[in-house]
This record gives C-alpha cells, sequence and structure tokens, in this order.
C-alpha cells in the first residue's frame, strides 16, 4: 500500500513551503516541512560553538539530543521540538541554511533524521515538503511532486519575504547562495536533491501560488482519493 504521504521535493526556494502550506488547507491535512530538522541541528551545533563540518562533534552532540515533531502549544502544524524547546522562527535565519545544508550531507545525520520524519507521518495523511521525500524518506508516497522555478525567479522570491526592493547586485548574489547551497545538495553522497521517476515535475517560474496550487490539486483528484 502506498505510504499516507504528499511528497513535495525541490531546490532551495523554489515555492515548496507555499505550495505544501497551501496543498494541506486546500485538503485540510497536516504540513511537515523537513528542512526544519535540519535547520535545529544547526541552530542547537551554533549553540554550543560546534562547526556543522565537525562530524565527530555533531556526533556526540545528537548523541545527546532528543528531536521530534509535536504540535505547538498554540496548535497549528506539527513543528520542531528539540531537546524540549520549539526553535520558530529562529530556524528561518539565513545563516541557518547552509549550515543546515552542510549537516544534511552528512551520513549519519541522515540515518538520524530519517526515522523522525516516518514517525511524523504515522497513520495519518501529510503533506511533506523537502528534498528527497518522494526519493529516500517516503520512496512510496500516495503522489510526488518536484517543485522548481528558475534561479532568478527564486532569488526573487527569497528577496520578497523579506519585504525589501533589491538592486540586481542582491538579486546575482542571492542567486548565487542558493545555487552554492543546492550544488552541495545534489552532489552529496546521500539522497541527494533529485527529481524522483514518478514525481510531477511543475516549474513555476511564470506560475501563482494559486496556479501551483491548482495544478497540484488537479493531480491529486486525477489520482484519486486524498
Ligand atoms: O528546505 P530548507 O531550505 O529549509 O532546507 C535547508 C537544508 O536542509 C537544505 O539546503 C538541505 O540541505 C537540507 N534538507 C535535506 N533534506 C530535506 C530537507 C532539507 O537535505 N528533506
Amino acid at each position: 500500500m502506498a505510504s499516507t504521504v504528499i511528497a513535495i521535493d525541490g531546490p532551495a526556494a523554489s515555492g515548496k513551503s507555499t505550495a505544501a502550506r497551501n496543498l494541506a488547507v486546500r485538503l485540510g491535512i497536516p504540513y511537515i516541512n523537513t528542512g526544519s530538522l535540519y535547520r535545529a541541528i544547526a541552530w542547537k551545533a551554533g549553540q554550543k560553538g560546534i562547526s556543522t563540518r565537525d562530524e565527530a562533534a555533531l556526533r556526540a552532540m545528537l548523541a545527546d539530543t532528543v528531536i521530534r515533531y509535536a504540535v505547538p502549544a498554540d496548535g497549528g502544524n506539527p513543528d520542531i521540538e528539540i531537546d524540549g524547546v520549539f526553535p520558530g522562527q529562529a530556524l528561518r535565519a539565513p545563516e541557518i541554511a547552509q549550515g543546515a545544508s552542510n549537516v544534511a550531507a552528512i551520513p549519519f545525520v541522515r540515518a538520524f533524521t530519517l526515522q523522525i520524519q516516518r514517525d511524523a507521518a504515522k497513520n495519518q495523511l501529510v503533506v511533506m515538503e523537502g528534498r528527497d521525500i518522494g526519493t529516500a524518506v517516503f520512496p512510496d508516497a500516495k503522489y510526488k511532486f518536484f517543485l522548481t522555478a528558475s534561479p532568478r525567479v527564486r532569488a526573487l522570491r527569497r528577496l520578497a519575504q523579506g519585504g525589501e526592493t533589491p538592486d540586481n547586485a542582491t538579486v546575482d548574489s542571492v542567486a548565487a547562495e542558493i545555487a552554492e547551497r543546492d550544488k552541495q545538495d545534489m552532489n552529496r553522497s546521500v539522497a541527494p536533491l533529485k527529481q524522483a521517476d514518478d514525481a510531477v515535475f511543475i516549474d513555476s517560474s511564470g506560475m501563482t501560488a494559486e496556479d501551483v496550487l491548482d495544478a497540484m490539486v488537479l493531480c491529486i483528484r486525477e489520482g484519486g482519493d486524498a
């Protein structure tokens, strides 16, 4: 039987989070952001003064870390709880992104996160967003989407989240940062970012968030019973 997961994978700033959140609201089911898991590990490392490339120190840190998805006291979607704390928005700080990509390239970190993600989707239909959900975490996901957009559009969207009106040099530099992170995510040895053979490909460069949602809902209706 296919797992009860709707997987949305794709590169950084491709609109996955918006698409996943919108789809979850439309279907009335939870939304789970798996980037938060790697971000939380990078966040804790930062708090402890540990480099996100220091594998020995990260291994010792994870041996003494409890991470799970839990619904916060004020409700909403399951969110990352690490050592009893919900870091929430602190995980979205721009400096956490590269650290998250660094820890995510380490095989034992991915072994540690695999079961946490599988537990989060147990027994319920969820929308789960990440890089390897349709390829490694839930290869038998019920529906799979691979969402992307051109590097320039992704940089503009990322900057728009901060409410800025950027100049060309800023757009170029954000596009370069995003490209660097994608390169690391696509070239790592374990669970690299790539489209699953059976995923539906959506290039959202010329699409609104509403267009993307409609396209996904259409696929799910055609596939039946979500
Ligand atoms: O999605 P987000 O940009 O928050 O993810 C941060 C980093 O976490 C990514 O650049 C990637 O290296 C890693 N990640 C991953 N697998 C996932 C989700 C995120 O490797 N399923």
